[in-house]
């Protein structure tokens, strides 16, 4: 890489910040293209996002990705939000077009373009039952409503945050949404048994969002009846570290077709990529350079800890 006068700067906003994939995936792929850019980590700390954003102004970066913990305050500090961003307020993507800062939330988009490549799936397709209300869960949630999902129902830990989720897709969107009880224990429905049975009679998909099972040797899964699931019915982890958790394996064993969180984590890449740059992302360098990084990792002890953090 040849840094110099022209070099067009982008980056990543988060804390902390170190375990991003994110400056290897896009400077593997700026690189392939012949892109005279680069993209840096900047480790913001909680009270230093206002000041941030206003130096990819400033600076005249092409652009940031904001990661944990700045996504909702991003959404307050960019001058327009795409419907997406709007919607589940969260910001993962400053795109600066002369000035004026754009903020996109490229997450759900990511997660929608590797459910169809990977699993031949479109919101349409039928309902969701999204496991987790919390960002991430936002964000899938807000694509698939906005993208022509029928129903999304949503089941968290918190029932709070699931009913104010539901709420927010209901009253915001055409698309049907409700919450439903989290079981108390693997296999267990509770009381809302019934409702479970028939949520996952009609599911299409099941989004697994909360880190549990996350990082190595983790065991810990939501307590999805997995008994009720169908042969086929696809399930979709967010963790892609392992990249097979134990929720995915009771899916699979249920007779389930699993995907975990990769496909993910690349696509919301690859449309930053192309909101920032114009051309086509480089899917095929970008996804290599994810995995061989996932592999260092792996192979790296000391950083357990941020192991399969998303982005
Ligand atoms: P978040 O905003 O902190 O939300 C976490 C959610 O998980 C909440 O609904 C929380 O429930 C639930 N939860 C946490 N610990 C739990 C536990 N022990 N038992 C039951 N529920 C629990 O986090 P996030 O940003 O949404 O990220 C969630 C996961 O998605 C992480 O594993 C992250 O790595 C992954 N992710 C992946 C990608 C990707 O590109 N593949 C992108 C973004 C995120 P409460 O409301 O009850 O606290």
């Amino acid at each position: 890489m040849m840094i110099n006068g022209k070099t067009t700067i982008c980056g990543i906003f988060g804390c902390p910040v170190g375990h991003s994939l994110s400056p290897a995936m896009h400077n593997a792929a700026f690189a392939s293209l012949g892109l005279n850019w680069v993209y840096l980590p900047f480790e913001v700390g909680p009270k230093g996002l206002p000041a941030a954003v206003e130096a990819v102004r400033a600076l005249n970066m092409a652009g940031v990705n904001v990661t944990v913990p700045h996504k909702q305050q991003a959404a307050a500090l960019v001058d327009q939000l795409s419907p997406a961003a709007g919607l589940s307020g969260a910001v993962n993507t400053i795109v600066n077009r002369g000035g004026v800062l754009h903020g996109h939330n490229t997450d759900g988009e990511g997660f929608l373009r590797a459910l169809e490549e990977e699993a031949g799936l479109r919101a349409e397709a039928g309902p969701a039952l999204i496991l987790g209300a919390g960002g991430a869960a936002r964000a899938v949630a807000a694509a698939l409503a906005l993208n022509g999902s029928p129903e999304i129902i949503v089941a968290n830990r918190t029932p709070e945050k699931a009913a104010q989720l539901s709420e927010l897709i209901r009253n915001r969107t055409g698309c049907r949404a409700s919450a439903l009880t989290w079981p108390a224990g693997p296999g267990q429905g509770g009381p809302g048994e019934g409702d479970w049975a028939s949520v996952l009679a009609r599911a299409s998909l099941v989004v697994q969002t909360t880190p549990l099972g996350m990082g190595p040797g983790a065991e810990g899964t939501p307590p999805l009846p997995f008994d009720l699931l169908n042969p086929g019915q696809v399930v979709v982890d967010l963790i892609y570290n392992p990249a097979c958790t134990t929720f995915m394996n009771r899916c699979q064993a249920a007779g389930a077709r699993v995907f975990n969180g990769l496909g993910m984590l690349l696509h919301q890449g690859a449309a930053a990529f192309e909101l920032w740059t114009g051309r086509q992302a480089p899917l095929a360098v970008m996804r290599d350079a994810l995995k061989q990084n996932i592999q260092v990792r792996r192979q790296e002890t000391g950083d357990r800890r941020q192991e399969g953090a998303g982005e």
